[in-house]
């Protein structure tokens, strides 16, 4: 890869490779914009195959995390790091501490969290180099695992796309379906519960699926038929590409709104959503309960206006519907607009800003 060309392709700020004799660590971050304020982003430790699709991986990341940010109003800019290697033999605490001292030599330009590969015990040995992480233990003035904060985001995108489609919030009696019942999913389905949602969960785990389905009483189907079943709203909760063009013509849902990152497979999907007449809640908008919630940490952890603002994505996501609506583009094309737009006005005043921002 041109790796000059590639990162001029997209205007990233910094990236930084991070090289640690003494503990094998290799590692890359990424700036892409800290236009709205300090970058964050994840930490995914994960066995890449080449040094190129690392690079890549946590460029096209970072970017994601620019926009997040900005659709979900947060002074936040977008980040990410990669760790090259594999978690179960290769992460230790001595490399753990070298990653940190690359993350705080930033300054705080960048600002970590959990990711794939990375957990809340890993973050609280970060932060025994620098102040700049997030997602650490609650015994350590952190918010902990962000996973009930997203999907308390994804239920409020939910009643969104509900007042959108059919003008009442109430998800009594809706059909959902939850594609993939692990940390987001299982907590997602417990709202559902609450709002007398009817619920059908699945998973490729065995063990996820009974759980979901006897402390819940949901109906089961199998993972490779979960976007087929006719529904109100199917919520991919899973991993990435639930959305493809196989899937896509497949589909019996009014609407599509889950936790899974990156849910579109390639630019065609936007038009095959179209004309398949199905509503597509953007993912990093639905999804952004965890991020919006870490980023309360920035200044003093508190759960009550952290959830406040999660519920902001209802309003964030009406925003994104109407204006899909009003100008007849995709509703990712409204987000992107969204977040570009935000961005844009803002970035002349932050030209004087210091890396934290107000202390
Ligand atoms: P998780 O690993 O706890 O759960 C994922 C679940 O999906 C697991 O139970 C797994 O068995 C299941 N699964 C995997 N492949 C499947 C398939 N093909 N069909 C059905 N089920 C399948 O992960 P999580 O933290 O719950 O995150 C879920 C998704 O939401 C991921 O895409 C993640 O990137 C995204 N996300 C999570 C957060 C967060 O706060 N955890 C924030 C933003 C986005």
């Amino acid at each position: 890869m041109q790796v000059f060309d590639r990162v001029n392709e997209d205007a990233y700020e910094q990236v930084v490779f991070c090289h640690d004799r003494g503990t094998g660590l290799r590692a890359i971050i990424a700036i892409h914009s800290t236009r709205l304020g300090p970058s964050l982003g994840g930490t995914r430790f994960f066995p890449y195959t080449s040094e190129d699709e690392a690079l890549e991986d946590v460029l096209r990341l970072a970017k994601g995390m620019t926009y997040k940010a900005a659709a979900a109003g947060l002074d936040l800019g977008g980040g990410k790091a990669v760790i090259l290697g594999d978690p179960q033999r290769q992460k230790t605490e001595a490399l753990l501490r070298a990653y940190a001292r690359f993350v705080d030599s930033l300054g705080g330009r960048y600002i970590t969290a959990e990711d794939v590969g990375t957990t809340q015990p890993d973050m609280d040995i970060i932060k025994r180099e620098t102040r700049h992480v997030t997602g650490v233990s609650p015994s350590l003035g952190g918010s902990g695992d962000p996973s009930a904060a997203t999907a308390y985001g994804v239920l409020h995108a939910m009643k969104a796309v509900a007042v959108h489609l059919w003008g009442s919030s109430d998800l009594g009696g809706r059909h959902v379906v939850v594609s993939g019942v692990g940390k987001v999913g299982q907590a997602l389905v417990r709202h559902l519960v609450e709002e007398r949602a009817d619920i059908t969960v699945s998973d490729i785990s065995e063990s996820a699926v009974q759980r979901a389905a006897g402390d819940f009483a949901a109906a089961v189907v199998a993972p490779e038929k979960a976007h087929a079943v006719a529904c109100d709203i199917y919520s991919p909760c899973a991993m990435g590409r639930a959305l493809n063009p196989r899937t896509i013509p497949e589909l019996r849902c009014a609407a599509v709104v889950g936790a899974a990152n990156n849910q579109l497979d390639d630019p065609s999907c936007p038009e095959l959503l179209d004309q398949a007449e199905v509503l597509y809640a953007p993912d990093y908008v639905v999804n952004a309960g965890g991020i919006i919630n870490i980023a309360e940490e920035l200044k003093g952890y508190n759960r009550q206006r952290a959830y406040g603002r999660i519920r902001g994505i209802f309003a964030t996501t009406t925003l994104v519907l109407q204006a899909a609506a009003a100008e007849g583009i995709p509703t990712v094309v409204a987000a992107d607009r969204l977040a570009e737009r935000r961005i844009e006005q803002l970035s002349a005043v932050q030209l004087i800003r210091t890396p934290l921002g107000p202390t």
